[in-house]
């Protein structure tokens, strides 16, 4: 479809008006178009030509609305390092519509009612990492909002120094946090609490409508969708940084990503967010991390359910995670069957890498292309015994097979990726831009949708990450 000929719809509104304040987005000076995503485009049966467009750019921009567009802002509360503010809300991001099923977010297009002091900007450092992130994501068969484009503006916005504010056309299938729910319970708003679960469950989980104990039903398959989740993001080496109720998505995908970074070197401490001192988002806390949020969750909930039914539901939540997070580590390393004793076996194999500077990534990929010869594994880390000690084991538990070795190869190649956007990758992409280059924004998102791939050109991504930019800390800011 051409852009003119969309009518968006505004299925949000139909909520009381608690949920929402209308905002018009604020549109940034001197606008173009950083990258669209065709793939995004597609699912919203939007004509490519259009991406290319003045009229898009001017759309992203907020400066143009489509048909039916009636924009607003959400508002929800959250834990926020595990201390409950009662007010946030889309400080940043205002919603435009909805085409099939899909909701468009603009961020960082102006301030809203819930903006509190800040400028409703993003900066063009935050905005490629997002815009890239979220595609890498979904590239990796991990649920995640998406993007269908990403502006660069030459609007001046304050962080620690002067830089430029972007928007990322935001997409995805529900924009609501377990803070949504927290936000009305917290007020005792209890008619606007049901309106909202009724809502996320005809969004996320429509199967649920009509179900006897909808609202407990709802709860079990969030801890569910959660934990395997947090099985993703563990198996894959992913840490989010800012696991803060507001940013946990209650159809669980992964949403808001910020100071985020994969594993350079595995190790289970890892703390990618500068701001987290006490490393309660640190990579190894993710899964308790989840599990405390569901808690906050569950309590949001309770005036709709009797708590110990909640909690019956939520006390699965670690078999869930451990059953899910061994059936991922089973494929990475291409066991056929699992056995009770993996998980121990998986754990020394971790146990190992954590004292060796092993690259999380590097390993599994050259252990895709195991057939008992150790010399490239060997070489990854600091130690020779361990990993031998390790490998005899392995050798072992493969006699176990039914595939061939070369049906093993093939299936690790797709299960174990050769490339995930470390953060100096991204940084490489951000320092071109800050100079107007976006050829490293271009090569990266390539492979990011596609992470199992060679990608000859880009090799020199799929090594282990240079020492001097290993296992960086981030700034929130952004
Ligand atoms: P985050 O940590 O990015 O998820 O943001 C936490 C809260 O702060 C959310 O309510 C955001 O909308 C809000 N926020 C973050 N940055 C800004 C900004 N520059 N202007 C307005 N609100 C912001
Ligand atoms: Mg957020």
């Amino acid at each position: 479809m051409k852009l003119n000929e969309i009518k968006l719809t505004n299925p949000y509104l139909t909520l009381p008006e608690e949920c929402y304040t209308r905002v018009k987005p604020t549109p940034l000076e001197n606008v173009f178009l950083i990258h669209a995503n065709e793939e995004v485009a597609k699912l919203l049966d939007i004509d490519i030509e259009e991406l290319y467009s003045d009229a898009f750019v001017s759309f992203v921009n907020g400066a143009w609305e489509l048909k039916g567009s009636d924009p607003f802002a959400m508002c929800y509360a959250g834990h926020q390092f595990g201390h409950f503010v009662p007010r946030l809300g889309d400080g940043r991001a205002i919603n435009i519509g909805t085409i099939k099923h899909w909701h468009l977010q603009l961020k960082g297009a102006g301030q809203t009612r819930y903006s509190r002091s800040g400028d409703g900007r993003a900066v063009l450092r935050s905005s490629i990492r997002e815009y890239l992130m979220s595609e890498a994501m979904h590239g990796l068969g991990i649920e995640s909002t998406r993007a269908l484009a990403l502006i660069g503006s030459e609007h001046k916005v304050f962080r620690e120094a002067w830089e430029t504010g972007a928007i990322v056309l935001r997409v995805s299938p529900s924009w609501i946090r377990f803070g949504t729910f927290e936000y009305f319970a917290h007020k005792k708003r209890y008619d606007e609490l049901e309106a909202l679960a009724d809502y996320a469950i005809a969004e996320s989980y429509p199967h649920l409508a009509d179900a006897p104990n909808k609202y407990l039903q709802f709860f079990k398959e969030v801890v569910a969708r959660t934990a395997r989740l947090m099985a993703e993001w563990q198996a894959v080496g992913f840490n989010h940084g800012v696991m803060n109720t507001d940013n946990m998505s209650i159809a669980g995908l992964t949403i808001d990503y910020g100071p985020y970074a994969f594993l350079d070197d595995y190790d289970f401490q890892y703390i990618c967010n500068h701001t987290d001192q006490g490393g309660r988002y640190s990579f190894g806390n993710q899964p308790n991390i989840g599990e405390w949020n569901l808690q906050a969750l569950m309590h949001a909930l309770s005036p709709m359910v009797q708590i110990f039914k909640l909690e019956k539901a939520l006390a699965h939540y670690a078999e869930l995670y451990t059953n899910r997070y061994l059936e991922l580590m089973g494929q990475k390393l291409g066991l056929d069957i699992l056995s009770d004793e993996d998980l121990e076996f998986i754990k020394q194999l971790l146990g190992m890498m954590q004292g060796m500077q092993i690259d999380y990534t590097l390993f599994f990929r050259t252990l895709s292309r195991y057939d008992g010869e150790r010399t490239a594994l060997l070489k990854l880390g600091l130690y020779h015994k361990p990993m031998n000690e390790w490998l005899d084991r392995y050798d072992e538990r493969l006699k176990g097979n039914t595939s061939t070795t070369e049906e093993r190869h093939d299936a690790m190649l797709q299960t174990n990726p050769k490339y995930v956007l470390k953060n100096y990758m991204l940084q490489e992409a951000i320092t071109a831009a800050e100079k107007g280059d976006f050829n490293v924004v271009d090569a990266l998102f390539e492979i990011a949708k596609d992470p199992y791939a060679e990608h000859e050109a880009h090799e020199r991504w799929a090594g282990a990450t240079p020492d001097e930019f290993k296992n960086q800390k981030l700034s929130c800011s952004s």
